[in-house]
């Protein structure tokens, strides 16, 4: 059987699997996993906005769309509260709740796609933090052996854009819920460059939750097309990290060159290697670099899976040979 789930990436790509399986409850799950019901390959789907889809998919889609978010711990005397959320949550969703009942921590991560299960796996970010930061376990199923396992923040293995269930136990568990660590005192994180000149020019100083999620919902959608207008998987590429003496290469040939000291060098901008390399707004077949922000790729309409990595690489073959930096793609190419 074959079924159609362009609805269900957010590129908007002719997608089919030979077959589509809805996960709502946990004992749904545990008889799959237990009577070998799930056929190799197979492919977790939360909102699939960060997947491109190039092929038929000879397995099984499993998409979650378990729900509940749940205050598991709160005691008066510390700041902090333990929150579980079911991984079929939109993530939007979960964050909004979590200001509405006075949870923070998870503001600057405001709209960004998809769910809470997916939160993890490549440690979403967004203005200055990261999943990492209020991610406390996750509750996981062993695709193989059907054994549920809790993962501690540190076992996740967090790195930028990364973790272990994007690298080394990739399709390896199925993330049932995540727990998070939350503040009761809002403190929010406001250093990030683009967060700070919006709040200045709205002249907010102090801002609420409110406030800040709203501010922020406004500056990514100035910048980035919305899924329901324009397909994409948001930024396609990640920021690649070079040398000391790489950057500095580069820097005295393009002395405007934006980038930023990290632990192992410098990680440069990927978008403004991309908009110099003249791919900013550019067009190639169906699709083409996003004209507000080089970093997205985007689907013009109609376009396959195949016309997004011919064009990925037509960038990426450009940025190497302008700049010697290899870009890694962010979004999963299935
Ligand atoms: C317009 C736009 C803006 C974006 N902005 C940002 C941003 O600011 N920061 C950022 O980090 N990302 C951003 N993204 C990327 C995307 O939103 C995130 O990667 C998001 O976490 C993907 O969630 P999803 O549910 O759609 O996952 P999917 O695309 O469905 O899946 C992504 C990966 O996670 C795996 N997966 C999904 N759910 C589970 C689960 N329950 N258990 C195990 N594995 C699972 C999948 O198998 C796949 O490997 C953006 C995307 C778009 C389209």
């Amino acid at each position: 059987m074959s079924s159609n789930m362009e609805i269900y990436n957010t590129f908007g790509l002719p997608a089919t699997a030979d077959r589509y399986l809805v996960v709502r409850d946990e004992s749904q799950l545990r008889t799959l996993l237990s009577t070998n019901q799930i056929n190799h390959p197979y492919l977790i789907l939360g909102g699939g906005s960060n997947m491109v889809f190039t092929k038929h998919f000879p397995g099984t889609i499993i998409h979650l769309e378990n729900k509940g978010i749940c205050l598991l711990e709160e005691s008066p005397s510390q700041d902090d509260v333990l929150v579980e959320a079911a991984a079929g949550e939109v993530w939007d969703d979960f964050v909004h709740y979590c200001i509405a009942h006075g949870w923070y921590g998870a503001e600057n991560l405001v709209a960004i796609p998809g769910t809470v299960g997916a939160a993890p796996v490549q440690n979403v970010g967004a203005y200055g933090v990261e999943a990492k930061n209020v991610i406390y376990s996750v509750r996981a199923f062993d695709i193989f052996t059907g054994q549920e396992r809790i993962f501690t923040n540190a076992e996740c293995q967090f790195a930028y854009r990364n973790s272990i269930f994007k690298g080394t136990l990739r399709n390896h568990f199925i993330i049932w819920s995540v727990v998070f660590r939350l503040h009761k005192v809002f403190a929010p994180d406001l250093q990030y460059k683009a967060l700070s000149d919006a709040l200045q020019s709205a002249c907010i100083k102090n801002p609420t939750p409110q406030q800040l999620a709203d501010i922020i919902t406004e500056v990514r959608w100035r910048k980035l097309p919305r899924p329901e207008q324009m397909g994409s998987a948001g930024s396609f590429f990640k920021n690649p990290v070079v040398s000391v003496e790489h950057y500095e290469r580069l820097k005295s040939l393009y002395p405007d060159i934006v980038a930023y000291s990290v632990s192992d060098g410098y990680k440069l901008a990927a978008g403004w290697l991309i908009e110099k390399a003249g791919w900013k707004g550019r067009d190639m077949g169906r699709c083409g670099v996003y004209e507000k922000q080089a970093l997205v790729l985007v689907n013009r309409g109609g376009c396959s899976g195949s016309e997004v990595l011919a064009l990925a690489d037509a960038v990426t073959d450009d940025v190497q040979k302008l700049f010697g930096v290899i870009l890694e793609k962010e979004a999963i190419i299935i």
